[in-house]
């Protein structure tokens, strides 16, 4: 079956091709889409390569080129990258563009925002993407920027709003079997439970969508959510463990060569030394982070553990003005205005200004801090959350129960086909084989009635000799060849005397009997090379090979007088006859023909001699033999 698909898929494609090279690279730019995910970095290349003439191009050509170079750059961090290319392609769609390619840009574009931390902007174009991908059903992509916004909302602290669309997508990606989605949208669940602090939840969560990327062979995704759990470790203070999954991260990475990848790396690990109290090689760590030039919201926490440390080591001035950096980054993203990071700062603020001495500050700072936290928390995990995630839960594992049956219903449903399917080989080689065996015994058959055909063709039915086509066709056979000398050959040519007599005397039965009963003498005198036919009512032709004149003499004389002792009886219900019948001879052989005259070795001349031999046989008196070779002397 895959064969017969490859097939036609070939066919077609070179159809195609013959038919719309443009249309094949776009094809080859669609399908694209599965080999970078597994190989980002060599798909990358190769995407560069085929990097189409921009002034020949067609529009669509270009944006499906486009698509899938934002695609990889994405998954190899090239976020720059990434963001120049999806601008270019927003430039070069057009209303008339396909609305498929519409709706990717779209959400990519959302995409860019939500890392420049403009939740609302992103929000705002991932539901325009869901918009275009509904209208054309593509489904998968529509679930895809779903769990993207879903996971977009918690990024602002909306965690029940959050995980409600989540568990959405999560029943949507099941029931579209896209292995890929369920395993991004347990990652995301592994995310926000780690922001609910809901740490063992996160790591189950994580490593569920860890496996299923091992499965699918997406390294990109493995080292996200391995870089997931290390941040999970991170908040539930397991420090250690945090550490060895970031260095794991560093390992895995190595599928792209993107430096600027390494932010994410020492970002981690910075910020977990610092937390860990470990601040001389966090300070350390955190500048390398800074110097990598990362998203700003990330720059933002870094700066703030960057002076938690500083104060640790009594630098207050230097924590301050780190403070203050994290603050402008907050200022200019009011989007992170009133989350736990933002609330942060303040937090930080008041430890300073007690480090100062300044307590009414202090206590001022932290008065603020802790009735906006308690808000924020309140807010976010409210009596109503705690019950939707019970019931959001339940009905997960319900919808995952529900999968595997319809998994194992589906692979035995497989087993079933593959058994139908060895059932009906095993028919088909059990026909073939009765097939050729049938056919065996009928080739079988045939031969042999071919044979008995035959044998029936060259035999005489009374005599049970050979009848007279045969015996002058093997005659022939023998002499009208060019081979030199002749060969050696007598033919002795035997009749009944007075056939007619016996016939009319004992009737023709008996006539019939006496025929019979003379080619069985015949037969029994002649030598088993020698071979004998009938080749009249009661004429037989003997052909003896390698024979020369003398012992030919000495055979016919031996049949004439075999012939001549044999008591013929005639049994009647009331009298009993012992019948003697003669037989005379014409003998003629090649030998003196080939002294004398050798051109007239020919079946028709030496048939001819023997008949005239014969002849004279007659004259002479019947019951005797006559040489062709003496008559003429
Ligand atoms: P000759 O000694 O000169 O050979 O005389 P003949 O009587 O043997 O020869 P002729 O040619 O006069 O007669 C041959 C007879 O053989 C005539 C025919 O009726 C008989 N005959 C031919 N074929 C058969 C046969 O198949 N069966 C029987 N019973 N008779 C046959
Ligand atoms: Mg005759
Ligand atoms: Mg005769």
């Amino acid at each position: 079956m895959f064969k017969v698909t490859l097939f036609f898929t070939l066919f077609f494609s070179i159809l195609s091709f013959s038919s719309n090279s443009a249309d094949l690279l776009i094809n080859k730019f669609s399908s694209m889409v599965e080999k970078i995910n597994s190989e980002p970095w060599d798909s990358y290349q190769k995407l560069i390569e085929l990097e189409p003439d921009f002034t020949s191009a067609s529009n669509e050509q270009q944006l499906w080129f486009l698509l899938r170079k934002s695609q990889a750059e994405n998954l190899l961090y090239f976020y720059d990258d990434f963001t120049s290319t999806v601008q270019r392609a927003l430039l070069l769609i057009t209303p008339d563009s396909p609305i498929e390619l519409i709706a990717h840009f779209k959400f990519y574009q959302g995409v860019i925002f939500q890392r420049k931390s403009q939740y609302k902007r992103a929000i705002a174009l991932f539901k325009e993407a869901m918009e275009a991908a509904k209208q054309e059903n593509l489904n998968h992509l529509y679930v895809e920027v779903k769990q993207e916004m879903a996971y977009t909302k918690s990024l602002y602290e909306n965690y029940a709003i959050s995980l409600s669309d989540l568990q959405e997508t999560y029943i949507e990606a099941f029931a579209l079997q896209d292995d890929l989605l369920v395993g991004v949208i347990n990652e995301n669940y592994g995310a926000i439970y780690g922001f609910m602090h809901e740490y063992e939840k996160s790591i189950e969560y994580y490593q569920k969508a860890i496996t299923i990327y091992q499965r699918l062979g997406y390294r990109a995704h493995i080292a996200e959510a391995i870089y997931g759990i290390a941040s999970t470790y991170r908040y539930w203070k397991k420090y250690d463990l945090a550490i060895e999954h970031f260095k794991r991260y560093q390992d895995v990475i190595n599928y792209t060569p993107n430096n600027d990848i390494t932010f994410f790396a020492f970002y981690g690990l910075g910020m977990t030394l610092a937390e860990k109290g470990d601040c001389n090689e966090a300070i350390n760590i955190i500048n390398q982070a800074l110097e990598l030039n990362g998203d700003p919201d990330y720059n933002a926490e870094l700066y703030k553990r960057k002076a938690q440390c500083l104060l640790a080591k009594n630098q207050v001035a230097d924590a301050q003005a780190s403070l203050n950096l994290a603050s402008d980054i907050f200022n200019s993203l009011p989007e992170l205005a009133g989350t736990r990071w933002q609330l942060e700062v303040i937090k930080i603020a008041a430890d300073i200004a007690y480090n100062q001495g300044d307590v009414d500050k202090a206590y001022q700072l932290s008065t603020s801090y802790y009735q906006q936290y308690s808000k924020l928390i309140k807010t976010s995990y409210s009596e109503r959350l705690a019950n939707l995630r019970v019931s959001l839960e339940l009905e997960q594992k319900n919808i995952e129960i529900a999968f595997l049956q319809q998994r194992s219903q589906v692979q035995k449903l497989e087993m079933e086909k593959e058994r139908q399917l060895n059932k009906n080989q095993q028919y088909l080689i059990f026909f073939v084989v009765l097939i050729v065996i049938v056919g065996l015994i009928v080739g079988l058959i045939q031969r042999k009635n071919n044979k008995k055909v035959y044998a029936l063709s060259i035999t005489d039915p009374l005599s049970n000799l050979y009848n007279r086509r045969y015996i002058f066709d093997f005659l022939t056979s023998r002499l009208d060849t060019n081979t030199n000398p002749r060969p050696q050959l007598s033919i002795v040519l035997l009749d009944i005397d007075n056939f007619k007599e016996i016939n009319d005397k004992y009737g023709h039965p008996f006539g019939d009997y006496v025929i019979k009963k003379v080619a069985e003498i015949g037969q029994g005198t002649l030598r088993s090379e020698d071979i004998m036919g009938r080749v009249g009512g009661e004429e037989f032709l003997c052909v003896l090979s390698r024979i020369d004149a003398v012992q030919t003499l000495r055979i016919a004389k031996r049949l004439l007088k075999n012939i001549e002792q044999f008591n013929f009886d005639k049994v009647n219900e009331d009298d009993h006859n012992e019948v003697n019948v003669t037989v005379s001879i014409g003998i003629a052989h090649t030998e003196y023909l080939n002294d004398e005259k050798f051109d007239l070795v020919d079946s028709a001349t030496l048939y001819n001699q023997a008949d005239q031999a014969l002849y004279h046989a007659k004259y002479l008196g019947k019951n005797t033999v006559a040489e062709y070779s003496q008559i003429i002397k």
